[in-house]
């Protein structure tokens, strides 16, 4: 959600800032900006509604000299997506200027203090408010810009990653973070600021990552300083960056989206590398291994996420209770936070996250915390801000995932809750050694199975085009698969705009059945499982009101398959990892629809990928 991108030093910085923005696209947002201060200490502000393109056409023209600016991304909280309200936005002198991601919430008791000091706006955003703050706490205190940011960080309530430049300092970024991400990078004579790494990995890979409530003072030709807002000197914690730039290029697909479902049978083969050993015996989940007496006491788990990531937590509390007879709450995060949950010192939390940023998911998290509990993370971004949060976790190591809507990072969530449930079952002996060692032989061979079922992509392009003008698909399932069709469906509203449900097929008959009909697209997922035969009532059910069945079954199936209109045939595999195969052909099903519509499959309207705001 929104991006940051800062850069000070030898080089012209707009080339670098676009560049940096442009990576920075995957992350959502509906208008960019650029402020740069030229040799003659001139602060020039370009911006413009749309994508970042529509912002280079605006500043072609112009003056973009120069080797100091900031750079923004916004997806809009406070204000229409316009011009006027994109950042950066210059303080009442136009001497600053200033971008930020997240949110202000006391913007208006600020703004009207302003307005009886003489202040005036031009936009609806909150942003505005906090540049014109800063300045005033300047200006009326005397202090210099970063004693006054630290002024108002005191004052302001909300989210923000801000970034500011003063063209009477040409030779200084101000950067300060509450909530929301901000990366600094350390090159030879010059510094690059980002929301994320994506920005900074072509130009070095030393990275700082700044903590909540901290403020970096960067100045060119000059080591960098971190200060807390009781202005006390903090040691920057250098990183080295495990990253590389393909990571972040399509490699000759024509969508991140499908360059990451193909990326699957490799990208779960990373995410079990060295949790499981090589005679396929054992799990050895560090996380929980190294904290076996709270996972053998705990009395209950807790399960915080949001989109994808509620799906796979899901998942896990059926690979959980199933396994290891701990009962398991899944939750939305943003719920959670708000209700007085009640919360045991005995408890385990996890929270889920592929960003690591999740706005709702870390406050959910911290709740959690103050509340004695042991929280453990699953997320993706290495360094993110749940994964520095928490008292253990597991990264699902993916690599970066660039397509708004999730796909590697849903099987890899659901990869590390099963390698999780294991090691607790072992550790708690609630399951049998036979069952423990079949269940891992079937894990290992999971990405060889996603391979087959990335074979069906021919098959399901054609389906896909017999489907792209419906207006609505319902999308059922029954225990495991259950939160995969909530999956598939989910997929299908972000990228292509249809609406489409996810519900679990038994409960059709106490309501949803009454949409049935032959217009309706129906996704049953009827792999074989311990509730095959019910699930085929089920089906019946939708065709004696003519409903259109996709069925997506097991290999050779012959009997859902007499009965569906259409069949997607997938690999056979335990019950307790079916998703791992299921989720994919849902995936190719919701890419191909999107694509024939001609959506932006990537960046879908309204969405972000990191989900900094609450
Ligand atoms: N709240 C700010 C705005 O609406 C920033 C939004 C963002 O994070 O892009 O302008």
């Amino acid at each position: 959600m929104c991006g940051i991108v800062g850069y000070i030093g030898r080089q012209d910085a707009y080339p670098i800032l676009i560049k940096g923005l442009q990576r920075l696209e995957y992350r959502g947002y509906d208008s960019a900006g650029v402020a740069l201060i030229n040799p003659d200490n001139k602060l020039n502000v370009y911006k413009a509604k749309g994508k970042v393109a529509d912002l280079e056409y605006n500043a072609s023209s112009k003056d973009t000299s120069g080797t100091i600016g900031i750079a923004h991304t916004r997806w809009a909280t406070h204000g229409e997506p316009n011009d006027v309200n994109a950042h950066p936005h210059y303080s009442q002198s136009e001497n600053l200027a200033l971008i930020h991601n997240g949110i202000i919430e006391n913007y208006m008791v600020i703004k009207q203090e302003l307005i009886r000091n003489g202040y005036t706006f031009k936009s609806s955003t909150d942003t505005e408010v906090l540049v014109h703050f800063i300045e005033y706490i300047k200006k009326t205190n005397k202090v210099d810009l970063c004693r006054a940011v630290q002024l108002a960080m005191g004052e302001i309530i909300g989210a923000y990653a801000i970034a500011i430049i003063d063209k009477n300092d040409p030779d200084q970024i101000i950067a300060a973070r509450k909530s929301s991400p901000l990366v600094i990078g350390i090159g030879e004579d010059e510094f690059f600021l980002a929301s994320d790494a994506t920005p900074i990995i072509e130009y070095t890979p030393r990275v700082i990552y700044i903590k909540d409530e901290e403020i970096a003072v960067i100045r060119r030709n000059k080591p960098i300083r971190i200060l807390n807002m009781r202005d006390i000197e903090q040691t920057p914690e250098i990183k080295t960056l495990e990253m590389n730039l393909t990571q972040f290029e399509k490699g000759g697909y024509p969508h991140f989206m499908i360059k990451e479902i193909n990326e699957q049978p490799r990208t779960i083969v990373d995410c079990i590398r060295g949790r499981i050993n090589i005679e396929a015996t054992d799990v050895i989940l560090s996380g929980v291994l190294d904290n076996k007496e709270r996972f053998e006491n705990a009395r209950r788990i807790i399960i915080v996420a949001c989109g994808t990531s509620w799906h796979a937590a899901l998942i896990g509390e059926h690979l959980i209770e199933d396994l290891c007879r701990i009962p398991v709450e899944v939750e939305y995060a943003s719920e959670f936070r708000y209700r007085n949950p009640v919360i045991d010192k005995d408890d385990i939390v996890i929270a889920i996250s592929q960003s690591g940023e999740t706005a709702d998911t870390l406050a959910a998290m911290e709740l959690a915390k103050s509340k004695g509990a042991f929280i453990y993370g699953i997320c993706n971004v290495v360094g993110s801000s749940i994964a520095r949060g928490t008292d253990a976790g597991s990264y699902v190591h993916v690599g970066p995932e660039i397509g708004v809507a999730s796909t590697k990072a849903f099987t890899g969530q659901v990869m590390v809750l099963s390698m999780m449930a294991l090691t607790m079952a072992k550790q708690r002996k609630t399951i049998t050694d036979e069952l423990y060692k079949s269940l891992i032989k079937e894990l290992i061979i999971i990405p060889e199975k996603m391979k087959k079922v990335l074979e069906l992509n021919e098959t399901i392009r054609d389906l896909s085009k017999i489907f792209t003008y419906a207006h609505n698909f319902i999308y059922l399932g029954r225990g495991y698969n259950y939160p995969a069709a909530l999956e598939g469906a989910l997929k299908l509203k972000e990228i292509s705009y249809i609406h489409a449900e996810g519900y679990p097929a038994a409960e059709m008959k106490h309501g949803p059945i009454a949409l049935i009909d032959a217009e309706m697209p129906v996704v049953a997922i009827a792999t074989t499982d311990s509730i095959y035969e019910k699930t085929i009532s089920n089906i019946q059910e939708i065709k004696a009101r003519k409903g259109r069945v996709i069925a997506l079954v097991t290999e050779g199936d012959d009997v859902v398959c007499n009965i569906a209109d259409y069949c997607i045939e997938v690999p056979k595999t335990l019950e307790y990892f079916a998703p791992l195969i299921s989720a994919i052909p849902l995936q190719l099903l919701a890419y191909y629809i999107a694509v024939n519509k001609g959506c932006n499959v990537d960046q879908p309207r309204n969405l972000a990928k990191s989900v900094t705001v609450e």
